[in-house]
């Protein structure tokens, strides 16, 4: 069974990734406006109607924006957990699903979703691992200080892994930003940086890991070539597979779990 992965954009200005089988559509994180939405679905050659879940990993509004209202114009069921839910003044039953950290959503015989709970901080975030019929899985990792072992114990075998490179610590140290601002990205709760990301994938590489999209990245304290080179320079000849980053732009690929070359999206608009 098929599963496909597609950032409609990711970064500080919004994030929304979708996931995809025959059957089934998801949304990890409805962050963008509800216009901007429906035109990065549009462009992805997706019915806004046709998403069945929107799911949101925390309350930030670049993964929160406008997720209560697409769910109820486009009739999808709407998954948070209940801390989230509270923080965005949803209401549990009616208007959202709330969740537990690693209770598994069976969105579809083909699709299901383990959120992961994530050191973030002021926030209860979660990772997503999506999993299709054939229990192959994709993961969805943003906004995070640091890996747990949890979290490297169930992004371990995935095929696919969405991940924040968020900062390159000389460009943050050297930045615009306040001491404490600073300090706080850097922290446990904060934001992974290119070093920590690589790190991670370093430890993850398997045969089967055939993508990996970098995305989150902050436009003033990280270039998509800084984040590329770290990881490059750390998983090297080790990875065969395909590298690429999601930018605030709208999609520009999808990825195909089980394989290295991504579709590019050619948009009109
Ligand atoms: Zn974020
Ligand atoms: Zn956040």
């Amino acid at each position: 069974m098929g599963l496909e992965i597609t950032h409609l954009g990711s970064g500080s200005g919004g994030n929304s990734t979708l996931l995809a089988t025959e059957t089934t559509k998801v949304l990890v994180d409805c962050g963008f406006s509800l216009r901007q939405m429906e035109l990065r679905l549009a462009l992805s050659g997706v019915d806004p109607q046709s998403i069945d879940a929107i799911v949101v990993s925390h309350h930030h509004s670049d993964h929160s924006k406008s997720a209560v209202r697409a769910s109820k114009r486009w009739q999808a069921d709407l998954y948070s957990n209940l801390e989230t839910a509270m923080r965005l003044g949803w209401q549990p039953i009616s208007e959202v699903r709330t969740f537990e950290g690693l209770q598994r959503l069976e969105i579809s015989d083909e699709l299901s979703l383990l959120p992961v709970p994530v050191p973030h901080e002021d926030a209860e975030n979660v990772a997503i691992i999506a999993s299709n019929g054939d229990g192959r899985r994709a993961a969805v990792v943003t906004d995070l200080g640091e890996a747990t072992v949890e979290l490297m114990r169930h992004l371990a075998g995935c095929e696919h892994i969405s991940i924040e490179a968020n900062y390159d610590p000389g460009r943050l140290l050297a930045g615009p930003y306040p001491e404490r601002l600073k300090r706080r990205i850097s922290s446990r709760g904060g934001h992974l940086s290119n070093p920590q990301t690589a790190e991670i994938l370093v430890e993850l590489l398997h045969p089967d890991l055939k993508s990996i999209v970098l995305c989150h990245l902050s436009e003033k304290n990280n270039a998509p070539h800084l984040a590329e080179s770290e990881v490059l320079l750390q998983i090297g000849d080790r990875f065969n597979g395909d590298l690429s980053i999601s930018t605030q732009k709208g999609p520009e690929f999808s990825h195909h779990l089980g394989q290295s070359e991504p579709e590019w999206i050619s948009s009109v608009v």
